[in-house]
């Protein structure tokens, strides 16, 4: 009897599942298992991690959930196989215990993935096993879409025209799973997910949060935003308001499918569905890049921007990461990071844009602090919104054009909603002054009961300043970058 193992990832669902799908029809016995990768958990900064959470009570569901699926279908039951260790061995050794054909996985594309699986290919190969892995988490991949000149493109206008004059329909058909769902092996009689603890992990705040894990978790925030997806457009800038999706953890986990979310946007139509469909354009150009161009992890993706001089400033740093730039939004913003592990994409771009305009730090500083809290983290769209804010990446904002952090506070939260609820030390103070407190008579600071530099910050920077300062920055870089291409050229 030809049996399979489907190893998940970040494609925590047993619905519209490539793999899943594949080995199905393939295989007459499916095995299913997921490792928690020490490779990964060993490297996270602390012991509660709301990622964790999410992913483990998602596996609780998705264990039930294949369970239920082979039932319905006629199967004995199932589940899944969980692991903890170095992923590379588990799933090698469980595929030769299971006596496997074939390992199926969906399609990793960040560097260390690729590695990765590419070591268990091997390794597999030298025990007779095969390995497959399929396109799951974009809807283009790699070279689907490419320029007129058969190469990959580098901004993303055009990369977004090409990508919807591709996109027939056929790619957003659901892969049909319950059909051949009898074929689920049934999983060893007390075997269960191992408990948090036992993984050596605490439990985060996310039961606490709106944020409900597993297919369930995020079919209810995909219901939520669907009524209210026409007001997209309008809404999405405002962080105190509800414009968004809040899908991006259910995304980067993979408890919903890319593609029904895409195929809800193109059913729907409008401006709202539109524009919403065009930020899951974006999700696959920064994939794309990353695959073409996996220098993009450590360096500049146009290298005349790995001649900037950013500044060696540990102080400022630490305030930036404290929360306590004395510039409102932005504190505010980095609050609601570390409370939710959430932050509202226009923020994400305020405070990248202050990190390195206004503090004049290195983009790879703040892309770490987000690595480290950001519960949707995901290396090509955090690497690529780095570098887009920090003017270093491909299609990026030019670096001219430098974000003021109050006139973004005055104009995407002008009651200051979004303030007051992260920073409760200014909540009393007047709509006018709320974006930039240091700019209040003292009658008014006193009125409002705020002493600056005590209950809250003065600012750490003058940015009419700093903005001189980056704009000489990023001349220099460019200068210099032209004289290492000269220098080399007379070589
Ligand atoms: P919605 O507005 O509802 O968008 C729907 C989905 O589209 C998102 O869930 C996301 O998957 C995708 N998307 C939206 N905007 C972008 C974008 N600019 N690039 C790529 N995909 C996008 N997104 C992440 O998923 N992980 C990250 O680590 C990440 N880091 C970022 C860092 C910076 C500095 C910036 C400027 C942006 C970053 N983004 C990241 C993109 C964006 O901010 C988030 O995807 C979005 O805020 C998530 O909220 P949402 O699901 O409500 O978004």
């Amino acid at each position: 009897m030809s049996t399979a193992l489907v190893w998940f990832r970040r494609d925590l669902r047993c619905h519209d599942h490539a793999a899943l799908h594949h080995a199905l029809r393939s295989a007459e016995r499916v095995h299913c298992a997921f490792v928690f990768d020490t490779d990964i958990l060993d490297a996270l900064p602390t012991r509660c991690d709301r990622r964790v959470d999410f992913i483990h009570a998602s596996l609780q569901e998705l264990d039930g959930a294949l369970d239920a699926l082979s039932r319905a279908a006629g199967g004995q039951g199932s589940g899944l196989r969980v692991r903890h260790g170095p992923a590379t061995d588990c799933i090698v050794q469980l595929a030769v215990a299971l006596g496997v054909d074939r390992v199926w996985a969906n399609r990793d594309y960040e560097p260390a993935a690729i590695a990765r699986d590419r070591a268990v290919a091997q390794q597999l190969a030298a025990h007779g096993i095969a390995w497959a892995d399929c396109k799951d988490q974009v809807v283009f991949e790699q070279n689907e879409v490419l320029t007129q000149a058969g190469t990959p493109f580098g901004v993303f206008t055009p990369y977004r025209k090409a990508w919807l004059k591709q996109l027939d329909g056929s790619q957003l058909r659901p892969y049909p799973i319950e059909r051949h769902a009898a074929r689920l092996a049934a999983k060893p009689a007390g075997e269960a997910l191992p408990p948090l603890a036992a993984l050596g992990f605490a439990p985060s705040n996310l039961a606490s949060l709106p944020l409900p894990p597993g297919t369930r978790g995020g079919r209810q925030l995909l219901a939520d935003f669907a009524a209210r997806i026409d007001s997209y457009r309008a809404a999405r800038d405002y962080p105190a308001r509800k414009g968004v999706s809040y899908l991006s953890v259910h995304l980067r986990f993979g408890t919903v499918s890319v593609r029904e979310l895409a195929a809800l946007a193109q059913q729907h139509g409008g401006d709202g569905a539109a524009t919403w469909l065009s930020e899951l354009v974006w999700r696959d150009f920064y994939q794309m890049i990353l695959w073409h161009h996996p220098q993009v992890v450590e360096r500049a993706f146009k290298p005349t921007y790995d001649h900037i001089a950013w500044d060696d400033a540990p102080e400022l740093f630490a305030a930036w990461c404290g929360a306590v730039t004395g510039y409102p939004l932005v504190d505010a913003a980095l609050r609601q990071l570390h409370q939710t592990g959430y932050m509202h994409n226009r923020l994400r771009m305020v405070v990248a844009s202050f990190l390195t305009k206004d503090l004049g730090i290195d983009w790879r500083l703040g892309e770490r602090h987000f690595a480290q809290h950001l519960n949707d983290y995901d290396l090509a769209a955090n690497n690529g919104g780095w570098q887009w804010a920090a003017s270093t990446g491909c299609d990026a904002q030019p670096w001219f054009r430098i974000f003021n952090p109050t006139t973004q506070s005055q104009k995407f939260d002008p009651e200051g909603r979004f303030i007051r609820r992260y920073l409760p030390e200014l909540a009393r103070m007047p709509d006018q002054f709320i974006h930039a407190p240091a700019s209040a008579s003292a009658a008014v600071l006193a009125q409002a009961g705020v002493r600056l530099g005590h209950d809250y910050p003065k600012p750490i920077v003058d940015h009419a300043r700093a903005r001189q300062r980056t704009l000489m920055r990023f001349g220099f870089a460019a200068a210099e970058a032209r004289m290492a291409t000269a220098g080399t050229s007379q070589h």
